[in-house]
């Protein structure tokens, strides 16, 4: 056994409990385990749980709030082009930092895993993305980050798009996005036709495609 949490408190049971792990695995769950591993850790009676996750955040975009110049009009549109002004912009060390404190405080929350979602697009091209990257690399020992390749304004209403998608595949990226309601809006089924082709690439991939909105 590699580490033993020991007098744990597990939800759904009285008293407190020895936590076996083997590798990544819990392998023994006993109210004392008589052997030694080569890491204990006492939980002193605390509650023990897995992780959170949370499978949907903007860590390119986190605390953009603290510079982006207010929203005169109130709209949704205006919202957009704020974001727009912020990306086009990002270099990977603004990301690291900003990104970098929401990690911080998810990691002091008992959240480790995220699926970190970056814009792929031609206004700020890869950068969010080039960002992600060495944030998953500066966090790989505490934090497991997914990095989701994410066309926010669309595979064919942005023309270009598409081949950054595969570029930033190529780059790293674990996951491919899509927002297909967006899409419908504009385009024909020519159009619809020629993203499909591209599909056999995308769909090697995990794709979490969002489908509501409007
Ligand atoms: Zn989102």
């Amino acid at each position: 056994m590699d580490t033993i949490i020991r007098q744990a408190r597990l939800r759904g049971r009285d008293g407190t409990w020895d936590i076996g792990i083997s590798a990544d695995r819990i392998t023994a769950v006993a109210e004392r385990l008589p052997e030694e591993a080569a890491r204990e850790v006492d939980a002193a009676g605390n509650l023990v749980l897995p992780t959170y996750v949370n499978g949907h955040i903007h860590l390119d975009k986190c605390f953009l709030q603290e510079t982006m110049r207010p929203n005169k009009d109130y709209t949704f549109g205006e919202c957009l082009e704020l974001t727009w002004e912020h990306k086009a912009r990002y270099t990977t060390e603004d990301i690291l930092e900003r990104a970098g404190r929401a990690i911080h405080e998810g990691l002091l929350n008992g959240t480790t895993v995220f699926r970190a979602f970056t814009d792929v697009d031609s206004i700020g091209k890869l950068r969010g993305l080039e960002g992600l990257l060495a944030l998953r690399e500066r966090w790989w020992d505490v934090a497991h980050i997914e990095v989701v390749a994410f066309p926010q304004e669309g595979i064919l209403r942005d023309p270009g798009t598409a081949e950054l998608l595969e570029e930033a595949m190529r780059l790293g990226a674990d996951v491919v996005g899509g927002l297909p309601w967006f899409e419908r809006l504009r385009c024909k089924n020519s159009q619809r036709n020629a993203m499909a082709r591209r599909l056999p690439l995308l769909a090697q991939l995990r794709l979490p495609f969002q489908t509501g909105g409007r």
